[in-house]
């Protein structure tokens, strides 16, 4: 039985398409054109830290452009970490005090202040449990950090191709997944969703592999025809037979399973949107402007109401069960495995391939350490309450942007789908 059969209790591919398609995505969609969801803030100068840099793309679609001064000066203040629930106890190191010294306080979440007042009053450094980061986020007060208006560089075919992508894809497929026992798998590179893996490491394949889907659908939905002859401007098209060439038959059951991991994704970041939905609904959303925050407000809650109808559709509960040194060793071996390829992020050669790759191994980090940072504490038992995880603005943006982006792909596998069905009743 496939994974994504065992996971998803009561949703299959054709309820997900209907939900998504009629709902979640035109209201997303919206969303993401809100002020306080499309600056992300970047550095897009780190260097690749596993082999000499080649960040070039001879393709002028590689370039993004930076937007500083663009950004509502709200967003722009210090970066605030918020928690995750309305009341909460917080770990905090104070300022004053000596370097190791921990004090608690409690910090009912105030919906009257706006983001960037609570920021101002919790004016001290929070502390995160490093353990319960999935990715290589940097400071965002580092002066290489930039905004970037996503809106205005979107995820679309940039002609990166070649070595240099080739090379990334192979990084975070072969040194990355975890690897079988090959006494179980000999052919794991060939057929990897088979036998030999526990559950988290196929997890962890399927959520590469729903990546790497939602990837190949932006770039065949928004493609280029250069312009013929070379004279004048190309024009950006859907690109069926790309589409068909890369899930079509020629790859039998495997092009079915990666489109299959890509729902896999959608329904594991869903899934983490539930987890966070109270915090979501008291949080202001503040930009600075009355106006946009309300309608922000409002998109966010009508998503909401939308989101946590669904019946819930994965369970995190399931991983890292069994004994408990094992569970919680397997958990950080996954976590580290999930760091690395964060940072095989900056190996990109292509900045705007790079910029949605950081974007997306945020977001789906950011929705690991949502489902995930309580299940050690739990695993380990050792009493000790407080909140599990802090969120930052930026963390928020790349969860939702990259929800967006496989929201998007599910729309789009409908509409290739409509077009092919369409020719070949046609022929
Ligand atoms: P690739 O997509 O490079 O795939 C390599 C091999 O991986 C395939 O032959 C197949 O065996 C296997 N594979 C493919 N898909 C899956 C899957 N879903 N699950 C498991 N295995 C799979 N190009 C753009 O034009 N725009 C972009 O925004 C962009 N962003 C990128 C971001 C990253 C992080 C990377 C690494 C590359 C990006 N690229 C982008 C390049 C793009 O992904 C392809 O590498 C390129 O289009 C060449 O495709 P290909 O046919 O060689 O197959």
């Amino acid at each position: 039985m496939l994974l994504i059969f065992i996971l998803i209790s009561n949703c299959s591919s054709d309820s997900i398409d209907n939900f998504n398609n009629a709902k979640v995505f035109p209201l997303l969609s919206k969303l993401l054109q809100k002020d306080y969801f499309k600056f992300y803030k970047v550095n897009m100068l780190r260097p690749c830290p596993y082999w000499p840099d080649d960040h070039q793309c001879a393709s002028k679609e590689c370039g993004i452009q930076h937007c500083d001064d663009e950004v509502p000066l709200a967003l722009r203040k210090k970066s605030s970490i918020i928690p995750a629930s309305n009341e909460v106890e917080v770990e905090t190191v104070s300022r004053s005090g000596s370097d190791c010294e921990t004090s608690n306080q409690f910090d009912p979440l105030d919906t009257s202040l706006s983001e960037y007042d609570r920021a101002q009053l919790r004016d001290m450094d929070t502390f995160e449990d490093t353990s319960d980061r999935f990715c290589d986020v940097e400071d965002e007060d580092s002066a290489d950090m930039h905004y970037v208006n996503l809106s205005k560089n979107p995820e679309r075919y940039t002609g990166y191709k070649g070595n240099s992508a080739t090379k990334i894809w192979q990084a975070i497929y072969q040194e990355n997944c975890f690897k079988p026992d090959p006494k179980f798998d000999k052919n794991f590179l060939l057929h990897p969703t088979t036998g030999g893996l526990c559950l988290e490491k196929r997890v962890f394949y399927r959520l590469i592999s729903g990546l790497h889907t939602a990837i190949t659908i932006s770039i065949a939905s928004y493609n280029y025809k250069p312009p013929l002859a070379g004279f004048g401007e190309g024009t950006w098209y859907r690109n069926v037979e790309m589409f068909k060439g890369r899930f079509g038959p020629q790859w039998g059951q495997e092009g079915l399973e990666r489109l299959k991991n890509l729902y896999f994704v959608y329904l594991l970041e869903l899934r983490a949107l539930q987890k966070i939905a109270p915090y979501l609904k008291t949080e202001l959303f503040y930009t600075g402007s009355t106006e946009e925050d309300q309608e922000t407000r409002a998109i966010m809650n009508s998503l909401i109401q939308i989101a946590t109808n669904i019946p819930e559709s994965f369970d995190e509960n399931e991983m890292f069960k069994g004994v408990e040194a094992d569970a919680r060793l397997l958990r950080e071996e996954f976590r580290l495995h999930f760091m690395n390829i964060s940072r095989i992020m900056d190996c990109v050669g292509c900045d705007k391939c790079r910029l949605w790759g950081k974007l997306q191994t945020h977001g789906m980090g950011t929705a690991l350490k949502i489902l995930f940072s309580d299940l050690p504490r739990s695993i380990n038992g050792n009493g000790k309450s407080h909140i599990p995880f802090y969120l930052t603005r930026n963390d928020l943006v790349a969860l939702f942007q990259s929800f967006g982006r496989y929201a998007s792909s599910i729309v789009e596998i409908n509409e290739f789908r409509r077009i092919i069905q369409s020719s070949i009743k046609s022929e």
